[in-house]
């Protein structure tokens, strides 16, 4: 096995480690301040490095206090994003000359930017899509680690590049890896930095240009890393960003005859939806696509029943479980089933529900009208068809009025076949079922469309072996009282599905991961 390392960002951790939490806090309420100062301005397009206005616009208030507007963007439909392909199309060649180490730098001066700003960036995302100020960071962490780790691969490849010499007499041979041209970039709300980052910038990374479409509910974030970009030097027309919904932006951006190829993450339904327009049009570029989960876990008989409380209560509950990799089913041995659950619920009814920017908030908002109506039905669904053992509820009373706060929900008596514990959620929802043995849990693990994380709680060796192996799932963590399923490090826990979780089999933040955005050329010169 090779052996590598890498120093990933852990900005909270490096806080920790240093005794400077106060610092922190300090640096990110300040920042807090600045940002909301800055609140409410007008956001247009960005095409070929200049503005672009449309007729229409939408507004994004913050989740957590809907008085709170957060900005008015530019609404784009099929003609700007007509503009931005042949902006994208039309830098395309002299991007892919562009020489690697020119490449390289643009990234590493990006991502220096935003380790310079990153409190002010986390304060941003915390106030536009919820999430508390350690994950806030987290988020923006994840993307500076893309960045540098990307460009550090781009690198260390040579740019994908091999001299394969004279194989015979008078033929010189190269085999490299080139940038298909121009790439859609559409992502979801819940990683808005790191997700929005990571994808475009392995696009541009391996050399193509890319029209890009945030989610309708984060577009600021994005706004703030195109930004960077531009600072760090990245030539005009080489990102644009097209702001606006799914069907008006997102999908004549897959539709258009010259994007070549589309990295996506967000939801299964859209997700595959993308992969079928490609092949209905015949297009013949990859469609990266990452999409849900249905995270399982299993707590043995052997397992420490208060790490298992731990790792399931954080995974299932930071940031609203609005996490793809959030656990979302948890399969306990029924001997320790009792003792799970008592304290699992205690420590549920613990966590403080507030405001992203608070100190002491560990349940955040939820994003939207819908993801609120859906908790509304999953748990009067889940009273009629089994047990809340505890939440359940809006929160609407006093500083809560203005925003969309849920109790975390934890329930059991749901049978495992029941679409409660089938479907993804994307809500502070779980369900707890008994299992007589390992074989079981791994067996119920595994009856899912979904592969995306799964977690193991067990001190016995031989189980913990059968379950990496046999376990069908991207991501496997054992024993993880940080979460039993959330929260990868880039290079040091790449990130990607299995089944329908994901459309490639390779993983951001990995090894594999940029050269999906490439194709091979061989080349043959006869001297
Ligand atoms: P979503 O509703 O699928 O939206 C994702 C993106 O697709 C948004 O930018 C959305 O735009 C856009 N979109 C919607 N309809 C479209 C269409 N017809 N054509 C093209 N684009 C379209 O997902 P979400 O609610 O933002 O995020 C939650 C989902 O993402 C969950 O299923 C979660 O599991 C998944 N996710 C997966 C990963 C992973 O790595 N596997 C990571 C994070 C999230 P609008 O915002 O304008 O609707």
């Amino acid at each position: 096995m090779q052996s590598r390392e890498y120093d990933n960002e852990l900005t909270y951790l490096t806080h920790d480690q240093a005794d400077s939490v106060a610092a922190f806090h300090r640096a990110y309420e300040d920042a807090v301040e600045s940002v909301r100062a800055d609140l409410g301005q007008s956001h247009p397009l960005l095409i070929d490095g200049e503005d672009a206005e449309t007729d229409d616009s939408f507004t994004v208030y913050n989740p957590g206090d809907r008085t709170v507007e957060i900005g008015e963007f530019a609404a784009g439909g099929e003609a700007d994003v007509d503009a931005a392909v042949s902006a994208a199309t039309a830098a395309s060649s002299s991007w892919e000359a562009t020489d690697v180490d020119a490449r390289v730098e643009i990234f590493q001066d990006a991502a220096e930017i935003m380790r310079d700003r990153k409190f002010e960036l986390a304060a941003a995302l915390s106030l536009e899509n919820g999430k508390n100020r350690t994950e806030a960071m987290a988020d923006v962490d994840e993307a500076i680690d893309f960045l540098d780790f990307y460009a550090g691969e781009l690198e260390r490849a040579g740019g994908y590049e091999f001299d394969t010499g004279e194989p015979t007499p008078g033929q010189h041979t190269t085999n490299l890896l080139r940038p298909y041209g121009v790439f859609g970039v559409i992502s979801p709300f819940n990683f808005p930095m790191a997700l929005f980052v990571g994808m475009a910038s392995g696009a541009m990374i391996a050399g193509n240009t890319v029209v890009a479409k945030p989610a309708s509910t984060t577009p600021l974030t994005a706004h703030l890393f195109v930004d960077v970009l531009h600072e760090a030097g990245l030539p005009d027309g080489v990102i644009n960003l097209v702001t606006g919904g799914g069907s008006d932006v997102g999908q004549p951006l897959v539709e258009h005859e010259d994007v070549h190829g589309v990295a996506f993450t967000g939801s299964r339904n859209v997700g595959t939806r993308i992969q079928e327009t490609f092949m209905e049009l015949g297009k013949r570029g990859p469609v990266i696509a990452e999409l849900g989960g249905k995270n399982p876990v299993i707590v043995s008989d052997t397992a420490d029943v208060d790490d298992a409380v731990s790792g399931v209560k954080n995974g299932a509950f930071s940031f609203s479980g609005q996490k793809c990799s959030a656990t979302s089913r948890v399969y306990v041995h029924e001997d320790v089933i009792d003792e799970f659950t008592d304290k699992l619920v205690a420590q549920t009814e613990e966590l403080t529900i507030g405001q992203a920017t608070e100190r002491e908030t560990f349940v955040s908002p939820l994003i939207d009208d819908s993801a609120l109506e859906y908790y509304q039905e999953i748990t009067e669904q889940a009273r009629e068809d089994g047990t809340v053992l505890t939440g359940g509820n809006v929160v609407t009373d006093g500083e809560y009025a203005d925003g969309r706060f849920v109790e975390p929900t934890v329930v059991t008596d749901i049978p495992h076949e029941h679409d409660l514990a089938r479907e993804e959620h994307f809500l502070p929802f779980v369900t707890i079922h008994p299992i007589s043995d390992l074989e079981e849990g791994i067996e119920k693990s595994n009856d899912s469309e979904y592969g995306l994380c799964a977690g193991l709680f067990s001190q016995d060796d031989e189980e913990i072996d059968r379950w990496f192996d046999e376990v069908e799932s991207g991501m496997t963590y054992v024993n993880r009282t940080q979460s039993a399923t959330t929260g990868a490090l880039v290079q040091a826990q790449p990130f990607g599905g299995w089944k329908f979780s994901g459309t490639t089999g390779k993983f951001a933040g990995g090894y594999w991961y940029l050269q999906q955005f490439m194709r091979e050329q061989s080349r043959t010169r006869v001297e």
